[in-house]
């Protein structure tokens, strides 16, 4: 006999998650009650995935839960916050207690390993959708916002942008890898992206602008601009492509992927020049590789160079429609 909803949230969401002295009241009532921090704000932010549209049908549980608090991580640390708590909305098909323990297995490690604690939700029948909110803290007048863009700062981008949609392809059928240890690095990539929250925290202070990489770095890095009402140069030979995915899909495709591709979760950050060292230090205390790509301009759009030479985005290969 399936389990009743009570038994569900007892079962899977009240155990084995962070215990956090600023929750007062967490599962179980009405609402949770959480303390705010005297001179911090409250940073909110809400993700869904639905079955199919954001994350294949048929994807790992373990996978899905991660997934779902992975991209509002990304999206706290693209603002500096801390994360602290989140809320679990679950529409299920059917109580599969299979497929609910390893979803709560995926999701409940990543929540530990930020301290995070779940302080409620709502659980109810329909497909397969998974909503997460996520609330952080930072100091009051300390997020990084994406409007904070000014002439003259650095664009760096973390890790190496186009793994995760090269996962995808691969995991979709849609490309091959000859080695199956790049097959292996790029799958994973896309299955459990790593959310850069030690460096968005690092990066506060430092950073004027940032914004997390899920659609696309070409288009992120737009709505950056856009923001900010900026413009900016990016050099297209300064991409930090993994070994891993130009062996297997060759520096076109590799390139394009970096360009386009989405999902990946890393952060795109701009720097004034006076604190270019500073940021460097900060991303080596927290082990995250961090790379200059282009360098912010008063005139709107996004202009591409390759080794010096101007070229439009469109020959590199940015495809408008991936991400
Ligand atoms: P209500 O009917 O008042 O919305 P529910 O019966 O839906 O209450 O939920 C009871 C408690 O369980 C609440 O504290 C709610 O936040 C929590 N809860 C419900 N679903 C989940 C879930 N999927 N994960 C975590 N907490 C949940
Ligand atoms: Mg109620």
């Amino acid at each position: 006999m399936p389990i009743g909803e009570f038994e569900l949230i007892e079962r899977y969401f009240s155990k084995g998650f962070a215990q956090r002295n600023d929750v007062a009241i967490g599962v179980g009532d009405d609402a949770a009650v959480v303390q705010v921090p005297t001179g911090s704000e409250l940073v909110v932010a809400v993700d869904t995935l639905v079955s199919g549209v954001h994350f294949p049908a048929g994807m790992a549980p373990e996978h899905v839960g991660h997934r779902a608090l992975a991209v509002n991580l990304s999206d706290l640390a693209a603002m500096g916050a801390s994360p602290r708590w989140c809320t679990l909305a679950l529409t299920l098909p059917s109580v599969e207690e299979r497929w609910l323990e390893n979803f709560a297995r995926g999701f409940r490690e990543l929540a530990l390993r930020h301290d995070v604690a779940l302080i409620g939700g709502d659980t109810t029948r329909g497909p397969l959708t998974i909503s997460v909110q996520i609330l952080g803290v930072v100091p009051t007048g300390a997020a990084i916002l994406r409007s904070g863009a000014e002439p003259g700062d650095l664009v760096f981008v973390s890790g190496t942008p186009g793994d995760a949609a090269a996962g995808l392809g691969l995991i979709q059928g849609t490309i091959s890898a000859a080695q199956p240890d790049d097959a292996d690095q790029l799958r994973q990539r896309f299955l459990v992206p790593t959310p850069r929250v030690e460096l968005g925290l690092a990066l506060r202070g430092i950073a004027s602008a940032a914004i997390d990489v899920s659609d696309g770095l070409h288009a992120d890095l737009n709505k950056l601009l856009v923001a900010s009402g900026m413009g900016a140069e990016l050099y297209l030979d300064r991409l930090p492509l993994s070994r891993a995915l130009l062996d297997s899909q060759g520096f076109a495709s590799a390139r394009r992927l970096a360009l386009s591709g989405g999902d990946d979760y890393e952060l795109c950050f701009t720097v004034p020049a006076d604190r270019v060292s500073a940021a460097e230090r900060a991303a080596a205390t927290v082990a995250c590789a961090i790379r200059r790509i282009g360098t912010i301009e008063a005139q709107p759009g996004l202009r591409c160079f390759d080794g010096g030479r101007p070229v439009s985005a469109d020959a590199a290969g940015y495809d408008h429609f991936a991400g």
